[in-house]
């Protein structure tokens, strides 16, 4: 039987509920023996994730979850094998993480004037050490009573077109591609089905991405083909995970959704002939 790789996970270091530690160990009860660590805006898992890999067998490939934006749309663009020491690579972070907090600042106040009293502190407490995101925000608005559940937060305030709606910092996918790239990473489009037009996804292709995230749990099996057709076509590489972020209603999915060691080692290849051309 080959090896299983999930893809797609978050820790405490973005909007993750489990500590890296956490993670890898329910990742090897889970039975999976390959993983990538994907916070948003965050490499701040590694390099201890990938040594509690070696403690318990299961190889931590080192990752990142970027957010772009094309004609208005959030698109987010994973990145695998990335040299988490690189400097240009950590500043672009610690940017991204600071222009978060002052996103989260403007959906706060915008809340406020809806007379929803939720405080920057108690978003702030939630998020702890990792990249501040909507999650922490719908999780501090439960924690008050403003709202009766985390979905109601999304639906009512702080979806996209929702009234507490903040853009995030305006970055293309093109650039988020060359960060990856520049880092020695290959990039993925996360969760095509959710939101990507093909026209967008010929603007990404043509922009040097690398391959498609075509295993994930928003995914119909609809999408799962055609993405997978797409990936063929032109020859671009294969992905697929759970986006486990633990806790809420998402906590039993992990070992269901991954992709076989083969892709795996297909985007090691790739990295190898690549790194050689370069
Ligand atoms: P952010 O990075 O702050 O834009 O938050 C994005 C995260 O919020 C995603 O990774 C999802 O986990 C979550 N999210 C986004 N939209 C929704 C939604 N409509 N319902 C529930 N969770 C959502
Ligand atoms: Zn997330
Ligand atoms: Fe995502
Ligand atoms: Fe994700």
């Amino acid at each position: 039987m080959s090896l299983k790789a999930d893809l797609h996970m978050h820790t405490t270091f973005s909007d993750g509920m489990l500590s890296p530690y956490e993670l890898v160990k329910k990742c090897k009860q889970s039975g999976l023996s390959i993983i990538a660590i994907t916070d948003h805006d965050s490499v701040g898992a590694f390099p201890d994730a990938v040594e509690y890999g070696k403690e318990f067998g299961v190889e931590v490939i080192a990752g990142v979850e970027l957010s772009a934006m094309v004609e208005e749309k959030d698109v987010h663009i994973l990145g695998y094998f990335l040299d988490y020491t690189n400097k240009h690579l950590l500043e672009y972070l610690e940017f991204f993480r600071i222009e978060r907090v002052k996103r989260a600042q403007r959906i706060v106040a915008k809340l406020n004037s809806i007379n929803v009293p939720l405080k920057i502190e108690s978003v702030m407490e939630r998020a702890g050490h990792g990249s501040v995101g909507r999650p922490h925000i719908a999780s501090a608005m439960v924690d008050h009573g403003y709202i009766h559940s985390y979905q109601e937060a999304f639906e009512k305030f702080i979806g996209s077109g929702g009234p507490a709606y903040e853009k995030k910092f305006n970055l293309s996918p093109v650039e988020a591609i060359k960060l990856i790239s520049s880092s020695g990473g290959l990039s993925f489009l996360a969760h095509p089905g959710r939101y990507t037009s093909d026209e967008v996804l010929n603007i990404l292709i043509k922009s040097g991405l690398d391959g498609i995230e075509v295993t994930h749990p928003s995914h119909s099996s609809v999408h799962t083909n055609h993405y997978r057709g797409v990936v063929s076509e032109y020859f671009l590489l294969e992905s697929g995970g759970s986006d486990f972020h633990g806790g809420r209603k998402n906590d039993d999915i992990l070992g269901s959704y991954y992709v076989d060691e083969a892709k795996v080692n297909m985007m090691k290849h790739r990295l190898f002939s690549t790194n050689n051309s370069r």
